[in-house]
């Protein structure tokens, strides 16, 4: 294992760019928790596109460099890039905007573009509430960033700034929505993202994140996935050539001496008649080169089938992160899943049976979750985690209460029926819980917190996961 990582640190040193002399410096700024060293790839792809259209580009995550936001603004205003580009989630757009703020306090004179999740559904908000903001690029970012940079630098043949689709900015003190842009029809015009972070990834322990394919096919309503590509023309679900994914894992694997990696896709698999052919598609080529590889991959249950499963096995495939999101029939259709119970336990057993360690989670109540619902929930979840979760690498991760993110239909239905009890594009949104929900959920808690009090002298990390099975307890007693 410890061969993986000789000369690491030569090939960061080759690879890297130094801050000076640089059109575009693109930002992740840091969430308030990092619980694991991973790439951003989202601004990775951004500067491979721009590098392979001749802008000097360079990124700077702060969770993986573990800068202040202090020390990353005088990164910015050593490098004095002509464009600072900020990706936001929300979890990260506090310091996002923290570095936004002193930027200007400090005297940066150069453009301020925002892109991600968040300025997506907020672009209007933020060009009113922060003069500091040139631009937010909504969606899909790669040929709408490129096509501003260009603008802004003057080049020859730029497109004029109205003809820039998927673009948000002032114009003579009004805000301006340019049309959407069509999503990227073939994904292979996007290079390999860049891999700057590659090293430090690999020396935490962690795997190297690929994409295989961009969107989702699904329809959650909580799901604020449907919101972003479902604002731009297009197909919503688009993957690379299998050609071009595999020399990618290839060239990982040879530059960086490694055969571990995660598929970041929204959704990887699909399901029906070609589902199997697409997995044998990919098997094979994995094959043909004689590249052995392990990875992990993100799927809904009801792509879940023992022929597609065996045969990612067959190549490598460790684990599933599977959002079955609930064992409440009628959450499940509130939720649009278009999934059924018995699909999900299906799913959860077939994994099982292959020896394929699952992450599954769970969401326990909505809005419209009666307590019953509630209790029903507890006691399936309490015998899957006995039978099916009692592997070291496999667990349900439980969400207490339904999060509603304003690019998701869940949130147009709440609003439209007056559910939201808060709704403000940089504090959140909050509904009500019905009452004896709330109050279970609340002891929830409490149970937690407790054995998180009692067991702490004998608990390890991975045991915390397990603390919900003790609160299960006092329910089978019981029913018992
Ligand atoms: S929750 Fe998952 S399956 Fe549903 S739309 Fe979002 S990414 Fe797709």
């Amino acid at each position: 294992m410890a061969n993986e990582f000789i000369g690491r640190n030569e090939l960061a040193a080759q690879e890297e760019i130094k801050l000076s002399d640089i059109d575009v410096l693109l930002i992740n700024p840091a969430p308030p928790r990092v619980d694991r060293v991973a790439e951003h790839l989202g601004i990775a792809s951004l500067k491979a596109f721009l590098l392979s259209r001749g802008i000097e580009t360079e990124t700077l995550d702060m969770s993986i460099e573990q800068v202040s936001v202090s020390e990353t603004v005088d990164q910015i205003l050593a490098a004095q890039p002509r464009i600072v580009g900020v990706s936001m989630l929300d979890d990260t757009k506090d310091s996002g905007f923290s570095v936004i703020r002193q930027l200007s306090t400090r005297g940066f004179g150069g453009k301020i573009v925002l892109g991600g999740y968040f300025p997506t559904f907020a672009s209007k908000d933020i060009l009113r509430d922060f003069p500091d903001v040139d631009f937010v690029v909504r969606g899909e970012g790669e040929i709408t960033l490129f096509e501003l940079v260009e603008f802004e630098l003057g080049k020859d043949g730029a497109k004029p700034i109205e003809q820039i689709e998927g673009l948000s900015y002032r114009h003579d003190g009004q805000i301006v929505e340019n049309p959407s842009r069509p999503l990227i029809a073939d994904l292979d015009i996007l290079p390999p993202v860049d891999r700057k972070y590659a090293p430090q990834v690999l020396s935490a322990g962690q795997y190297l994140s690929v994409f295989a394919t961009r969107g989702c096919w699904g329809s959650c309503s909580f799901c604020d996935i449907v919101g972003l590509y479902g604002i731009s023309k297009g197909k919503r679900w688009r993957r690379r050539s299998v050609e071009r994914l595999v020399d990618e894992l290839e060239d990982l694997a040879h530059r960086f001496n490694t055969r571990h990696f995660i598929f970041n896709d929204d959704q990887f698999l699909v399901k029906g008649n070609s589902a199997y052919r697409l997995v044998d598609e990919f098997a094979s080529e994995l094959e043909r080169r004689n590249l052995k590889i392990e990875f992990e991959l993100m799927c809904r249950a009801d792509t879940v089938n023992r022929k597609v499963m065996q045969r990612l096995k067959d190549i490598g495939l460790k684990r599933v992160f599977l959002g079955l999101e609930s064992f409440d029939e009628k959450q499940l259709q509130r939720m649009n899943k278009r999934i059924s119970v018995r699909q999900n336990l299906k799913a959860v057993i077939t994994l099982y049976k292959l020896k394929i360690d699952v992450i599954a989670s769970v969401i326990l109540a909505d809005a419209y979750t009666k307590l019953w619902d509630l209790l029903l929930q507890f006691t399936i979840l309490y015998i899957l985690r006995k039978r099916y979760f009692n592997s070291e690498h496999s667990k349900i991760s439980v969400n207490k209460k339904l999060e509603v993110y304003r690019g998701s239909p869940v949130y147009q239905e709440y609003k439209r029926k007056g559910i939201l009890t808060k709704d403000h594009y940089l504090t959140g949104c909050d509904y009500k819980l019905k009452f004896w929900t709330n109050l279970r959920l609340k002891m929830l808690s409490l149970e937690e917190g407790a054995a998180r009090f009692l067991f702490r002298p004998k608990m390890n990390s991975t045991r915390v996961g397990d603390e919900f099975q003790l609160n299960m307890t006092p329910l089978k007693q019981k029913q018992a």
